[in-house]
């Protein structure tokens, strides 16, 4: 079980091979954390600080419990609190936590590329947990495992995404990982929240929703991302939902046994319809939370591993 690289910051520089692993050991790890006892000692010693400068429940709490069960020590900065406030930089507050010899610092910032900057100052490993409209590498590493545990494989399937995709790393990330592991990836949603440089994913594009679901093997739903909208994107709520809210009748052109995924937080009646989100038979937006918590345990082993591989000094 091989993974080549010293951080987690995107998709973009992982490997196929690099994404396997961190599959296969996170099937693992979905393993122990369905025991009563769900506890192992991969990152006994090892300090963990979570840096979470944006919003959020899932993904904060996902890492603190991944942390936790693996033995690390575990500290969440309450960045609201923190120094940033004080006019502190994003990398003054990074070498001062850095000084106190964390072994992996998992960071959200509402900036693209903040965490890369970051990593570039501090001699542990970082973790994205979302920057910005860039990346959110773990989103798209739980999404993929689930895909696989309910497809059976993570190649050749038919995958639409839909919505918001000019505003969101998850797309992105998703975009990216599906098309490593050969999959057809379409984009579904108005023009207005289409990124401008689609022609360089290698996707198929629909404006039709109806369209854009015939025939797929997984509908992963987005959420609008109004925090990164500053002007009128869509002409309401009402109108966005008629066009593509995911509800029975566009579910039917997907294949019968598609599955429904969205990555949360969940606006029912906004791009989702509460029903599907809920119906057990077609969502699997409750198995993407708990593949999310085994992805990030996979993720923090195999970099503890690398960490422990390499002499003390300088991380590349
Ligand atoms: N939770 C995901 C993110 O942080 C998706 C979302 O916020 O809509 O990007």
């Amino acid at each position: 079980m091989s993974y080549s690289q010293s951080h987690l910051l995107g998709i973009e520089p992982l490997s196929p091979t690099d994404i396997t692993a961190i599959l296969d050991l996170a099937d693992q790890y979905v393993d122990l954390n369905r025991r009563d006892i769900k506890h192992s000692d991969a990152l006994a010693g090892l300090t963990q600080i979570n840096m979470f400068f944006e919003n959020s429940t899932r993904t904060q709490a996902s890492f603190e419990l991944a942390g936790k069960r693996l033995g690390a020590d575990v500290m969440s900065m309450a960045m609201q609190a923190s120094s940033i406030k004080k006019g502190e930089t994003l990398i003054d507050t990074a070498l001062t936590l850095n000084a106190m010899h964390p072994d992996l610092l998992v960071v959200r910032h509402p900036h693209s590329g903040a965490v890369d900057l970051l990593a570039q100052k501090v001699n542990c490993a970082v973790l994205n947990a979302g920057d910005g409209r860039h990346e959110h590498p773990t989103q798209a590493l739980l999404d993929a495992l689930t895909i696989r545990r309910a497809k059976g494989r993570l190649h050749r399937l038919s995958i639409a995404i839909c919505g918001d995709i000019a505003h969101s790393r998850v797309a992105r990330s998703n975009i990216l990982l599906l098309g490593k592991m050969e999959n057809r990836v379409r984009l579904v949603g108005p023009p207005t929240l289409m990124p401008s440089q689609i022609g360089q994913f290698g996707v198929e594009v629909y404006e039709d929703m109806r369209e854009g679901l015939r025939d797929v093997d997984v509908v992963m739903m987005l959420r609008l991302q109004r925090e990164r909208m500053d002007g009128g994107f869509i002409p309401s709520e009402r109108e966005y939902y008629h066009r593509y809210g995911l509800d029975a009748e566009k579910l039917s052109y997907a294949k019968e046994d598609a599955i429904v995924m969205h990555p949360g937080p969940m606006n029912r009646g906004v791009e989702i319809d509460g029903e599907i989100a809920d119906d057990i038979n077609r969502s699997v937006i409750q198995e993407q939370v708990e593949m999310g918590v085994a992805v990030r345990m996979a993720a923090m082993d195999l970099l503890a591993r690398n960490l422990r591989a390499k002499p003390a000094e300088v991380m590349a």
